[in-house]
């Protein structure tokens, strides 16, 4: 049986590397001309990296990223307010926390695809249903027939919006800035993520190899972002920490990724037929809590598994069932965390910050212990 992708991200190019190491044909359809990922980096929690364990890459990752042993909300001036402390984690589950880039790890994983085939310049314009399954049109003409096909083409999923009915994607009217800089953080913070939190905005930063800091910047706006403009990041982050203040300078302004946040309204239905929903497609997530691309993974390990296990229809039944609850989860979570970090009145911050710091690590390391937990499969 051969099984098409569409999508070649992190969730696309994980699930073409699972199914392949069962035993899956696949072809794997991209619209970019080349593979190009933005300069930025990308956190893989301990549920991401026990997939890549599993797939034989953890220790490609390891190599070429940097381990996180904590993660912490500040106040702007760098001030601790929690402190999620992951060595249990490391332990329990026997992998770390990897920071690392975005286009390294996306290279890795197109190094490891071995019978897979894919195709770039491929940009998805129509899927429609036929008597042996669908037909896919693609922009540059070509027309294919597809018995098996998964959607990992991410949050504005052409396959989800030709076939499935839910669609809502909210805007978290928060702009966020991206970038990576040639920087050597303090001993003292080389292993951990700080995430400052100040008055609607806050300013995370890690460092994901050596000399090389990536940093993201977030601001909720009103109406629209066009009041904001990314000459002007400095004076957003004036209050906070020098280090903060000194990672924002260093970076070249031109490579410096902005884009609104936003997520798609939880959606019960991510199959139909032979098709499947997977990654943002089927369950975008807003990154407050670093769990997007983390839950595309776990999506790539357990859709596998079901179908080694089973018919198509009954493992992608089988593969919702397992991953929709935790999906939507993450997704609710982190929407509601988004809200909390950006709050504006200096009486709620006030409560709020002396909430997160008498929070009993117990109850931290349990929800956290939630997330990074895989199904037993
Ligand atoms: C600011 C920010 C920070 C984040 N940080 C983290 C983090 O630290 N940790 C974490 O786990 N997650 C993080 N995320 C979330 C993460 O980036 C996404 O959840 C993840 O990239 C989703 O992967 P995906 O493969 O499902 O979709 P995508 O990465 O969106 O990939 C979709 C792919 O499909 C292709 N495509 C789209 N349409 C078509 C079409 N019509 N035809 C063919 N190809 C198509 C696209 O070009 C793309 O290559 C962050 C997100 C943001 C915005």
């Amino acid at each position: 049986m051969t099984i098409d992708i569409i999508g070649a991200g992190i969730g696309g190019l994980t699930t073409a590397i699972a199914l392949e190491q069962k035993g899956f044909k696949t072809r794997i359809f991209e619209q970019a001309e080349n593979i190009k990922p933005i300069g930025a980096g990308i956190i893989l929690a301990n549920n991401a990296m026990q997939v890549y364990e599993k797939l034989g890459l953890r220790k490609i990752i390891e190599e070429n990223g940097n381990p996180i042993s904590s993660l912490n909300i500040t106040k702007a001036n760098l001030k601790p307010l929690s402190k999620i402390d992951l060595s249990y984690f490391e332990k329990k589950f026997k992998v770390k926390n990897i920071a690392i880039h975005r286009g390294l790890l996306q290279q890795i994983l197109i190094d490891k695809l071995n019978s897979s085939s894919l195709k770039l310049n491929h940009k998805l314009r129509k899927v429609t249903k036929n008597t042996n399954g669908h037909s896919l049109e693609f922009q540059n003409g070509e027309k294919i027939q597809s018995s098996t096909l998964i959607a990992a083409d991410g949050l504005n999923s052409i396959v989800r919006q030709n076939l499935f009915l839910n669609n809502s994607i909210r805007n978290a009217n928060q702009i966020c800035w991206r970038g990576i800089t040639e920087y050597n953080l303090p001993q003292k913070y080389q292993n951990e993520l700080n995430e400052a939190w100040g008055k609607s905005e806050r300013f995370g930063f890690v460092q994901i190899a050596k000399n090389k800091v990536y940093w993201y910047a977030l601001k909720s706006f009103r109406k629209n972002n066009e009041e904001f403009n990314v000459n002007n990041i400095e004076n957003y982050f004036f209050e906070y920490d020098n280090i903060i203040k000194n990672i924002i300078s260093s970076t070249k302004k031109e490579q410096i990724n902005t884009a609104e946040i936003s997520d798609l309204k939880p959606t019960n239905i991510w199959y139909k037929e032979n098709i499947c929903l997977i990654g943002d497609a089927a369950h975008a997530t807003t990154p407050n809590i670093g769990q997007g691309a983390c839950q595309a993974i776990e999506d790539a390990y357990v859709l596998s598994e079901c179908l080694k296990k089973h018919d198509t229809h009954n493992a992608f039944k089988e593969f919702q069932k397992i991953r929709l609850p935790k999906a939507h989860q993450v997704v609710n979570a982190s929407w509601m965390i988004g809200k909390i970090a950006h709050l504006t009145n200096p009486i709620l911050i006030g409560i709020r910050n002396q909430m997160i710091r008498m929070t009993p690590p117990s109850i931290n390391r349990k929800q956290s212990e939630q997330i990074f937990q895989l199904a037993s499969l």
